[in-house]
């Protein structure tokens, strides 16, 4: 076994859409030019498209928590009352950005695996009117657990307060009707479901929060959306942005358009189905079994068994990056991607990996239980498929 291919299968950052990354060789563009205002214009309205919202629409150079840090920033003053529903790491990353900018938070904590239901969100929500915002993770990356972002929404819809969701992995992975839902900031990330490297994050923000552009006290600079909206609003970005990604996005963008949105989702979840059917079959528990999403699947490692070894095993047999668990999780589950540019083929080569990790660990299974399991995923996937077209 000597050839190793190397292979991306972590939530983020994802494969890569190979005509997006050609495309980024041509990034020798100025961006005070018509061909970038062109560029930057259709790749805004693409992502629109996408997303599926009349909102604003801002585009800016950082990594998915930058747009997160600016939401706080542009939307809020300081003292204000928010609820933060946390259900693993990126939910604690909410409480600190919140924190650091002087919020006053009152924390919805789920464990680890387990989610926030809507109903304690509407219960804080009637117990304290003077809440200014919501905050919460469609899908919360560091377990595969997904938020009722839905019925959160209507809840929050009904107050004075802003619906902050990070949908960084929920984009592309689960619906998210932004407008009927009353999503009214959604932050995303190039290096996801968009198939692209990281650089990049992009953020929808409803009426509703835009007035809180007038009024919110805290200090931003940098990240500045009614200056960005403006320069938007002309085909630019404020600052010199990273034309390379912004290639990428549109490139990419152009190829979620043409499979639908809806299909790049329904891909992500038959993966996940199909993930979580194999690991049953090879007798292997699902973390966040009770709201697990599409984004990807985190798996209990066998009882005994330190779930890096199966981490480094994918590195040194296959040449695949998996993840691990983060902080507390670390070692106990490891976590199958689902998100972007995935397939079945890919799929079927990660379990089978697995099984072969297994086995040369003292766990045994017989070769073939979880791929059977993923492969009759597969073929129901593809009956139904038919039956759509039929
Ligand atoms: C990846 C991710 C982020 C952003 O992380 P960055 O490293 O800043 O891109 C935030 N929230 C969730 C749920 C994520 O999966």
């Amino acid at each position: 076994m000597y050839i190793k291919k190397q292979r991306l299968l972590t939530p983020g950052p994802t494969p890569l859409y190979p005509p997006a990354l050609h495309a980024m060789m041509d990034s020798d563009i100025h961006h005070r030019t018509e061909d970038f205002r062109n560029l930057y214009r259709s790749t805004l309205s693409a992502l629109r498209q996408v997303m599926g919202t009349q909102g604003e629409i801002l585009i800016m150079v950082a990594s998915g928590t930058g747009l997160m840090d600016a939401s706080v920033s542009n939307l809020f003053s300081k003292g204000d009352k928010v609820i933060v529903c946390s259900a693993g790491k990126f939910g604690e990353r909410w409480v600190e950005i919140a924190k650091a900018y002087g919020l006053d938070v009152t924390v919805l904590k789920a464990e680890y695996g387990d989610r926030v239901s809507p109903e304690r969100v509407a219960e804080a929500l009637a117990a304290e009117p003077a809440i200014k915002g919501v905050f919460v993770q469609a899908s919360e990356t560091s377990t595969g657990a997904v938020h009722n972002v839905e019925a959160m929404g209507k809840a929050v819809a009904k107050t004075d307060a802003i619906f902050v969701v990070d949908a960084i992995t929920g984009l592309g992975t689960m619906p998210l009707k932004i407008d009927e839902w009353g999503l009214d900031v959604v932050v995303g990330g190039s290096q996801k479901a968009f198939m692209i490297p990281p650089g990049i994050a992009f953020v929808s923000i409803s009426r509703k929060a835009w007035k809180r552009t007038e009024t919110a006290d805290l200090p931003h600079y940098y990240f500045d959306f009614k200056k960005e909206a403006k320069s938007a609003a002309n085909g630019e970005s404020s600052w010199t942005p990273n034309t390379s990604l912004i290639i990428a996005l549109n490139e990419a963008l152009k190829y979620v358009q043409s499979i639908g949105m809806d299909k790049l989702i329904a891909n992500a979840q038959q993966l996940a189905a199909a993930t979580r059917a194999a690991a049953a079959a090879l007798g292997l528990k699902l973390f966040a079994a009770a709201s697990p999403g599409g984004a990807v699947t985190s798996i209990c490692a066998p009882e005994g068994m330190d779930s890096g070894v199966i981490v480094k095993e994918f590195r040194n047999r296959f040449g695949a990056i998996i993840a691990n668990g983060q902080g507390s999780m670390k070692g106990r589950i490891f976590r199958i991607a689902h998100l972007g540019y995935f397939d079945f083929a890919d799929l079927f080569a990660v379990i089978a990996g697995l099984e072969i990790i297994l086995n040369a660990n003292g766990i045994p299974v017989k070769y073939g239980t979880g791929v059977a399991a993923a492969e009759q995923a597969y073929a129901e996937a593809a009956v139904e498929k038919r039956a759509l077209k039929a």
